[in-house]
């Protein structure tokens, strides 16, 4: 046994993370949509998306077209309303008005960010709660903190079904939400803590962070800060959920600590840009027992969320008459 085994031993990481794929699940959610999509289907017009994109971030731009492919690949009928950076808030608040009377108009999703968090404010306001298929008008955020959600925002709830599904438990863990957004970091903690974990909702004035993380069992970053979160933050054997999506065509760009991954490095020269998300992903893997890779974690799941949610506003809106 000695010395060379002992040495291979040491040289390998205890803990070696199990990756939380987003991909196969969101399939397995997609095939449940394209089922529910085609009875409602059979029996009226098909679920409708209408989405709205404001401005010309490339991001969004993506993100919005990849919600309304995955959706017409599901049975869904989805159309994209697109507005100039400079649209006054009158335009846009009657653009948003408009679908809300639309009858053929199941869900409405505005694809953030806004220009302004005063913009913001008004449109999750002006949101038909009946179609609010990502939860943000204040009468579908209240039903969530209660407990008794209408909508459950997709990214916070992919990243639930995500955890259920590889069989993480939660009662009685301690989480910390790193990111106190009203998409993701906020919804989340209402719904951890509504199944029983301990939640610390952290942020950018939070202090001593990785401490705070380092006695957490589920660890969540939800900030836009690449490769932030590093294995000195996180407990052996904690699950470790990325959610944030940062994007990358030099090398010189990214933090010291990424620019050393010769992964990383590989994938920028392949295809000219890389990206990653707010965990140091190489790093902490050594340490977590679980987590999530960047991209194909968290990002498909928010976006089978979203095609459930349109079609349960369909179902609603149909019983409702
Ligand atoms: P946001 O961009 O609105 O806000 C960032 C949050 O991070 C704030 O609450 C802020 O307090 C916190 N923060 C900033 N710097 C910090 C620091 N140094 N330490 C601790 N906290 C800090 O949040 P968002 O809209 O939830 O987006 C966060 C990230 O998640 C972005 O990268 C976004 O692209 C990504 N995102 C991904 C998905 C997905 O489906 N994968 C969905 C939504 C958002």
């Amino acid at each position: 046994m000695y010395p060379w085994a002992m040495l291979e031993t040491r040289l390998e990481p205890e803990i070696r993370a199990v990756r939380l794929e987003g991909a196969a699940l969101a399939e397995t959610l997609r095939e449940g949509v394209r089922g529910a999509a085609a009875a409602i289907a059979a029996v009226d017009a098909p679920p409708r998306l209408r989405v709205f994109l404001v401005g010309e971030d490339p991001a969004s731009r993506a993100y919005v077209a990849s919600k309304a492919r995955a959706a017409k690949e599901c049975g869904i009928a989805a159309e994209t309303v697109e507005l100039p950076s400079g649209t006054p808030r009158e335009a846009l608040l009657a653009a948003v008005g408009e679908a809300n009377r639309d009858a053929r108009v199941d869900g409405i999703l505005v694809q953030l960010p806004l220009p302004t968090p005063e913009l913001t404010r008004r449109i999750f306001e002006a949101l038909d709660p009946a179609k609010d298929v990502d939860g943000l008008h204040p009468e579908n955020v209240g039903l969530l903190h209660q407990g008794r959600p209408r909508f459950v925002p997709c990214t916070p709830a992919g990243i639930l079904a995500l955890l259920d599904h590889h069989g993480i438990a939660l009662a009685g863990r301690r989480a910390a939400v790193i990111g106190r957004s009203e998409i993701v970091g906020k919804p989340l903690a209402a719904l951890l803590t509504a199944r029983d974990a301990t939640v610390t909702l952290c942020h950018s004035k939070t202090r001593d962070l990785p401490a705070v993380c380092r006695e957490a069992d589920l660890v969540v970053a939800a900030i836009g800060k690449a490769g932030l979160i590093t294995a000195e933050w996180v407990r052996e054997g904690a699950a470790v959920v990325d959610v944030g999506i940062n994007r990358f065509e030099r090398l010189e760009d990214m933090p010291e600590n990424l620019r050393v991954s010769a992964r990383l490095r590989r994938a920028l020269q392949e295809k000219g840009r890389v990206f990653v998300g707010d965990v140091d992903f190489d790093d902490v893997a050594r340490v977590a027992g679980w987590i999530t890779p960047v991209p194909g974690g968290v990002g498909p799941l928010t976006v089978a969320m979203l095609l459930q949610n349109t079609v349960q506003a369909a179902r609603s809106r149909r019983e409702a008459g």
